[in-house]
């Protein structure tokens, strides 16, 4: 009987097993027998890291990015003559590089930051030891895996030139792209300046802004005015009598007020 009070077919179930059976036998099995048949890993896998120990200049970057804190790193100080120079140059130099492999979590930090490419990954994994010690890998161990990194991706085609052909392309055209948008900024302060210059000055006096001695002379009193600022000339000087230097920048905090500390450097 079945849960619902049905009575059920005799041998239903058996049946149904042997057709699951079957229909499992006809199907191409996936699973791959390890050690006799080499899996197919994708090329970038990660399986150990590989050291180019002519790149490493003992930036130790790596080793203090690792988040396990399994890459020791030793090194000295090495005086290289250079023909022509003034005195002798110095440059690091490897004693030891060593990953502990046991520790490692293959999260690609110490890869990713390395900037002189010194560090790759390699797919290959055979590596395991009887003993957890040995899977500290020295730099020889390290380098001995660099064979086995795989060649880099081709570039794709339709995606964004590398930063030194955008560079070397920049080059090429000229100083035409990136000069213009530096040169637009001075240009462009300038002329914010006497803008807030200009809302204040007087409509009256006729005068621009710019006729510094001829505001001046025309005010006559208000000297002092003058002499506090000169974004403020003459036209403000009823409001920047009072607030001496500053006044002009706080009499129209609300025209130009970001520019009024820039004046008065
Ligand atoms: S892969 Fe990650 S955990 Fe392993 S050595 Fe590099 S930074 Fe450290
Ligand atoms: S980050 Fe690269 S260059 Fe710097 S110590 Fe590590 S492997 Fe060497």
């Amino acid at each position: 009987m079945s849960e619902h009070g049905e009575r059920s077919t005799p041998g239903k179930g058996l049946v149904n097993g042997l057709a699951v059976t079957l229909k499992t036998m006809t199907r191409r099995s996936t699973t791959q027998q390890y050690p006799d048949v080499e899996p197919d890993l994708p090329p970038r896998s990660r399986g150990v890291i590989a050291l180019l120990e002519e790149n490493c200049t003992v930036c130790m970057l790596c080793a203090r990015e690792c988040p396990d804190w399994c890459i020791y790193i030793d090194s000295h100080k090495e005086e290289v003559v250079v023909p022509g120079a003034a005195r002798p140059r110095q440059r690091n130099v490897l004693d030891r590089f060593d990953i502990d492999f046991s520790l490692c979590m293959y999260c690609g930090i110490c890869i990713e930051v390395c900037p002189f490419d010194a560090l790759y990954w390699s797919p290959e994994f055979e590596y395991s030891e009887l003993d957890v010690l040995d899977l500290l890998h020295d730099k020889s161990r390290l380098g001995d895996w660099m064979p086995t990194v795989p060649p880099p991706p081709a570039h794709d085609v339709l995606g964004e030139p590398s930063k030194e052909e955008a560079t070397a392309a920049r080059k090429a055209a000229g100083p035409g792209a990136a000069t213009p948008a530096r040169t637009a900024r001075p240009a462009a302060r300038p002329a914010a300046r006497p803008a807030p210059t200009g809302p204040t000055p007087d409509p009256a006096a006729g005068g621009p802004a710019a006729s510094a001695a001829a505001s001046e002379t025309a005010a006559g009193g208000p000297a002092t005015g003058s002499a506090a600022g000169n974004p403020a000339p003459e036209t403000a000087a009823p409001e920047t009598a009072a607030p001496e230097g500053r006044a002009p920048g706080g009499s129209v905090p609300e025209g130009g007020a970001p520019e009024a500390p820039e004046t008065g450097k």
